[in-house]
């Protein structure tokens, strides 16, 4: 049976703390509930409830060996959930906390198993959005809370991104309004020398290096390993997706032409998600297309990204034509999802 799905509006800066008490008893009742975070919404649950957090994986038809990042109020609460904190996670949490970093550390055992697909490490992250932080504090227990979306699917920017994909299987969506950054949180396992990032996100390599040092990238073999539930294909909107490649805006627009003529002539339907720089240059004239803005605003290009896959797979267009971003900075994660969402599934 579908669930009444609630939608609350909360405003983003100052979440009223009625609002946040209803989420937070919903939340220790082993209710789910979705909330905006500063990367993406968030499925929350009780971390302690391993009901609760069974739930997440139904609701999101997550499989169960996708591990769960636990989400903390503040750093005193990591002793309830890991049972050491190395000099080298201490120091990137007291740098990137709240903010966009999610960090290995070992489980501890009062943890379910269901939150960490029984691996020994737990991946934990303290968010910086004041709803996600306001609801934790009203708690007082960690939420487990994977991005609201269906499993596989193209990640919820705003909370009509969430009723899209979970409509009846949630009970409360907080909507605090569209996500800052708009992509996940960087994965990184801090135990190793040189520590390894799982998964790019919202910290930056650049900004991990100038804190610890050198920093690595997980081979693709390495990571799927390590973080079992990362597949080659996540991220992705219902339409294929095709990644026109240039060395300028003209030479990444001239490619772009040439697909969407190919397209229209096998009477396909295609939509455009690109940088402002290559729309300019577009000589073809598709009736679908998204703006992700300037190129070398990355932060702006991250924040619009899934808006951009979502808004073209609602058109119904079969086909989006995109391209990658400088790879710096943000643009690495950016990237990371475009090449996701444009690996091939599985026939
Ligand atoms: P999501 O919250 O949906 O963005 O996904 C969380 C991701 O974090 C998972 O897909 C894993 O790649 C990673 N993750 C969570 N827990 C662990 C863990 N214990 N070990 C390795 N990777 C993890
Ligand atoms: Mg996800």
């Amino acid at each position: 049976m579908p669930l009444p799905t609630v939608v609350v509006q909360v405003d983003p800066s100052h979440p009223s703390p009625e609002i946040l008490a209803e989420a937070a008893a919903r939340i220790l009742r082993g209710e789910l509930v979705a909330f905006p975070t500063e990367t993406v919404y968030g499925l929350g649950a009780n971390a302690f409830d391993a009901e609760a957090v069974r739930r997440i994986f139904e609701a999101k038809q997550r499989p169960f060996d996708d591990p769960l990042i636990v989400h903390l109020a503040e750093i005193e609460e990591v002793e309830m959930v890991a049972t050491e904190f190395s000099a080298v996670a201490a120091r990137l949490a007291s740098l990137f906390w709240p903010g966009p970093l999610t960090l290995l550390l070992p489980r501890h055992a009062a943890l379910p198993v269901e939150v960490t697909s029984g691996l020994d490490t737990v991946a934990v992250r303290i968010p910086s959005h004041p709803v996600a932080l306001g609801l934790l504090a009203a708690c007082g227990v960690p939420i487990a809370a994977p991005s609201a979306n269906r499993f596989g699917h193209t990640s919820p920017t705003s909370a009509a991104h969430v009723v899209e994909d979970l409509d009846g299987a949630v009970e409360l969506i907080l909507d605090g309004g569209p996500t800052p950054l708009g992509i996940e949180s960087t994965v990184v396992d801090p135990r190793p020398t040189p520590a390894v990032i799982l998964r790019p996100g919202g910290v930056t390599r650049e900004q991990l290096e100038a804190a610890i040092g050198p920093v690595r990238y997980a081979e693709p073999g390495e990571r799927r390993a390590a973080s079992p539930g990362r597949l080659p294909r996540h991220y992705a909107p219902r339409a294929e997706v095709i990644l026109c490649a240039g060395d300028s805006a003209e030479a990444i627009a001239a490619s772009i032409d040439e697909h969407a003529l190919r397209l229209i002539a096998g009477g396909r339907s295609a939509g455009v998600l690109a940088a402002s720089e290559v729309h300019q240059e577009l000589k073809s004239s598709l009736a679908h297309v998204f703006d992700l803005g300037g190129w070398d605003d990355l932060l702006g290009i991250a924040r619009r990204l899934f808006l951009g896959m979502r808004t073209l797979e609602a058109a119904h267009v079969e086909v989006i034509l995109c391209h990658l971003v400088p790879a710096h900075g943000l643009g690495l994660a950016v990237n990371d999802r475009l090449r996701r969402a444009a690996h091939p599934l599985q026939k």
